[in-house]
């Protein structure tokens, strides 16, 4: 199944993302997680992949596993590093896995990476790539509030343009926790001539220790409301995470009370979050 299809459905659509393991090792106990989170019948499950395209391996059988359980996968594939050869052969893995949609990124640069583009440096490479490798359905990521490594919103802006002119289906969004954060990008994209559905990502907080970490990477702006959430209940396990979930299903349904059919939500291998929010959602989801 296209998720383009999914997703342009009036239906209210929820997916969810796990991340496979670095190694060998750890990889049963994810594929449990992925299992428990594909019992809740999502819309569809990504499937991250490490970068320079480390761990695609594990990402492919993830999506197999997944496909197997029936419940469609978004592969992401990142390119940096990468020569064709190793794209194709991915590409190629995939298709015969029988994976139909992939989110093209380009993946964040490792610090100790002496060369860090080769023959694709950005995603948009890659969107071309897999646009002339056959018929997959093609996701790409976007940033409301833009992306770290860009001048500006508007720098931002215009590389997304190129990016979706280079094929891509749809977007999805890095986590905001700030719904008008979204529409007010929402409307710069329209006025910059983008249209393709926009599928926002939607991070549940569990824990204190998550919130240094998303901003160190993401440089979100955390309104007031949520940073209470945090001081009131960061050093309280159980509380957190019952206010982070509450806080990501406040979000969810004011994006689908304002028109986003589709949201997809981190849920970081942690089906007690992915169920808790499906049943907090089961009446606007039916
Ligand atoms: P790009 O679209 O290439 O953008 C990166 C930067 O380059 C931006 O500042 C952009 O404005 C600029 N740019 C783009 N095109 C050009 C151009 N032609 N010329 C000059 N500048 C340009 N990382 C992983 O490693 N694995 C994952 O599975 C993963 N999943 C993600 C899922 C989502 C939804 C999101 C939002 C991010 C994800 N990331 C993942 C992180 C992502 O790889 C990083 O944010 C990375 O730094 C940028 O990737 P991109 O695909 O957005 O890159």
């Amino acid at each position: 199944m296209k998720i383009k299809e999914l997703i342009l459905s009036e239906k209210p659509t929820l997916s969810f993302e796990v991340f496979p393991p670095k190694s060998d090792d750890g990889f049963d106990v994810i594929l449990q997680a992925a299992t428990e989170i594909a019992d809740l019948s999502p819309s569809y499950m990504s499937v991250t992949a490490g970068a320079p395209v480390q761990n695609a391996e594990k990402t492919a059988q993830l999506c197999e596993q997944l496909l197997r359980r029936g419940v469609t996968p978004l592969a992401h594939l990142t390119c940096i590093g990468a020569d064709e050869p190793a794209i194709d052969a991915k590409l190629a893995d995939l298709r015969a896995r029988g994976v139909e949609n992939i989110l093209a990124l380009r993946g964040d640069i490792p610090g100790d990476m002496e060369t860090p583009f080769s023959t694709y440096a950005h995603a948009g490479d890659l969107v071309q790539k897999i646009r002339a490798s056959g018929d997959f359905c093609i996701g790409g990521a976007c940033y409301p509030e833009h992306h770290p490594e860009s001048k500006s919103a508007d720098e931002d802006l215009t590389y997304l343009r190129a990016k979706v002119e280079a094929g891509c289906d749809f977007l999805v969004t890095q986590m905001f926790f700030d719904n008008d954060i979204l529409y007010n990008f929402m409307y710069r994209m329209y006025r910059a001539g983008i249209d393709v559905p926009v599928v926002p990502g939607i991070m549940p907080v569990t824990n204190a220790k998550q919130i240094k970490r998303i901003c160190a990477i993401s440089h979100n702006i955390l309104p007031q409301r949520f940073l209470r959430i945090v001081d009131r209940y960061g050093d309280d396990p159980d509380a957190m995470t019952e206010a982070g979930i509450a806080y990501a299903t406040a979000q969810i349904i004011d994006l689908y009370a304002n028109g986003f059919h589709a949201v997809h939500v981190y849920s970081m291998n942690k089906p007690q979050v992915a169920a808790k929010i499906k049943s907090n959602l089961a009446a606007i989801l039916k």
